[in-house]
C-alpha cells in the first residue's frame, strides 16, 4: 500500500460558483483545488479525480451510490485512504451507504465538503479537505467518516443539522471519533479497526425504498397512497417519540400490515434526533410488534434508509432482510 490518499470530487458546494440562479457546479474546479493543495508540504501526497459530472447532491440518487463506492473500490490497493468530496445535503445518507458497502474496509474514507465554495471568500472549503487529507493519510481505521468543521464523525450515525453552521453535521446517538482543535484529539473510544474485507456494491433500484413521516392527521389512505407501488419494498416509518403512531386512526395499522404482508420491509425510526425506538413500551406502538416492523434502534434516519436500500438489493427475500436490518453491520447502531 503506498501512503497516497485520493480524493474524489463529487459535486457539492465545495466545488460550485454563482451563477444567475444560484450556485452550481463550477467547470475546472479539480485545477483550482490543486492550485490551493499542491506544494503545502504538510499534506500527504494525492491524486484527484473528478467524476465527470459532478453534481449537487440534491440531485443524488441511490443507485449512484454504487458507482461511488466502485470508484473507490478500483482503486483500493493504490492509496493508503480516501477524500470524498461531496455536497453537505445528502452527505450523511452517501457515507451510509458507503459504511454498507465497504464493511470490513481496512483503510479510511472521510467525507468532507464545504457550506461556503471554495471561490468565495470565507470559504470553510480548505480547512475541511486539508484536514480530511491528514485523517485520511493518517488514521489506521477502517472506518467510512464525516469531517466538517472541527469533528470527525462515524458517517453512517451523522445528519446534517445546520444549513448555515459551518459546523453543519451531528451525530446525536454516538460520540465523535476525534476533534479536531489546535490538537487532533481521536476519542478514547476504539473507531472501527480495519477489518477483512466484506465488500458488497449490488446494483440499487432508486424507487425501492420510501419513508414516510408519522403526523396527526395521517390517514389508511395515504399510507396506501404511498406504498401501492410495485417497485416499493421498503419503508422507513418516522414515528413519534419512542416508536409510537396513532394507532386509534381507523385502517392505520390495516394499511401498513397490507403493505408488510405483500412483502414490503417496513422499520420504525423515530422523528426524535436522540434516543432509540422501543417499541412496545407504549400500547401505541406494541401492533406494530405484531405486524412484523422492525425497530430501527436509534439509527439515524439516513443509515436506516441506506441500510435497507443496501440489504434489498443484496437479498430478495424480505424475511432475511428484516432479521439483517435489526442486527449492528458496522457501527450503525448502539
Ligand atoms: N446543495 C449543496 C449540495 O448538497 C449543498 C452543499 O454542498 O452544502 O450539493
Amino acid at each position: 500500500m503506498s501512503g497516497r490518499v485520493l480524493v474524489l470530487h463529487t459535486g457539492g458546494t465545495i466545488g460550485m460558483e454563482r451563477g444567475t440562479d444560484g450556485y452550481r457546479p463550477m467547470p475546472g474546479f479539480g485545477a483550482v483545488l490543486r492550485r490551493h493543495l499542491d506544494g503545502v508540504c504538510w499534506l500527504p501526497a494525492f491524486d484527484l479525480v473528478e467524476l465527470p459530472q459532478p453534481i449537487d447532491s440534491a440531485n443524488l440518487q441511490p443507485a449512484q451510490w454504487t458507482a461511488i463506492a466502485a470508484e473507490l473500490v478500483a482503486r483500493w490497493n493504490d492509496y493508503r485512504g480516501f477524500v470524498v468530496l461531496h455536497g453537505t445535503d445528502t452527505m450523511a445518507w452517501t457515507a451510509s451507504a458507503l459504511s454498507f458497502m465497504l464493511r470490513g474496509a481496512d483503510r479510511p474514507v472521510i467525507l468532507t465538503g464545504a457550506q461556503i465554495p471554495l471561490v468565495e471568500p470565507r470559504s470553510d472549503a480548505l480547512a475541511n479537505v486539508r484536514t480530511a487529507l491528514l485523517l485520511a493519510g493518517s488514521l489506521k481505521c477502517g472506518e467510512v467518516g464525516i469531517f466538517f468543521g472541527r469533528r470527525l464523525l462515524r458517517g453512517n450515525r451523522s445528519t446534517k443539522f445546520s444549513s448555515t453552521a459551518l459546523d453543519a453535521f451531528a451525530s446525536p446517538n454516538a460520540a465523535a471519533l476525534a476533534e479536531v482543535g489546535i490538537d487532533v484529539r481521536v476519542a478514547a473510544h476504539d473507531p472501527l479497526p480495519a477489518g477483512a474485507r466484506d465488500f458488497q456494491l449490488p446494483q440499487i433500484d432508486s424507487r425501492a425504498v420510501a419513508v414516510l413521516t408519522v403526523h396527526p392527521g395521517l390517514s389508511a389512505r395515504q399510507v396506501d397512497a404511498l406504498t401501492d407501488d410495485p417497485a416499493l419494498r421498503g419503508l422507513v416509518l418516522c414515528s413519534y417519540g419512542a416508536g409510537n403512531l396513532p394507532d386509534a386512526t381507523p385502517g392505520l395499522l390495516d394499511a401498513l400490515a397490507r403493505a408488510v404482508a405483500r412483502g414490503v420491509v417496513v422499520v420504525n425510526r423515530t422523528q426524535c434526533a436522540h434516543g432509540p425506538v422501543v417499541q412496545g413500551a407504549y400500547a401505541t406502538a406494541a401492533a406494530l410488534n405484531r405486524i412484523g416492523v422492525v425497530a430501527a434502534a436509534d439509527m439515524t434516519l439516513e443509515a436506516a434508509f441506506a441500510k435497507l436500500h443496501v440489504l434489498l438489493a443484496l437479498h430478495p427475500d424480505p424475511a432475511l432482510v428484516r432479521a439483517r436490518f435489526g442486527t449492528a453491520l458496522c457501527g450503525e447502531l448502539s
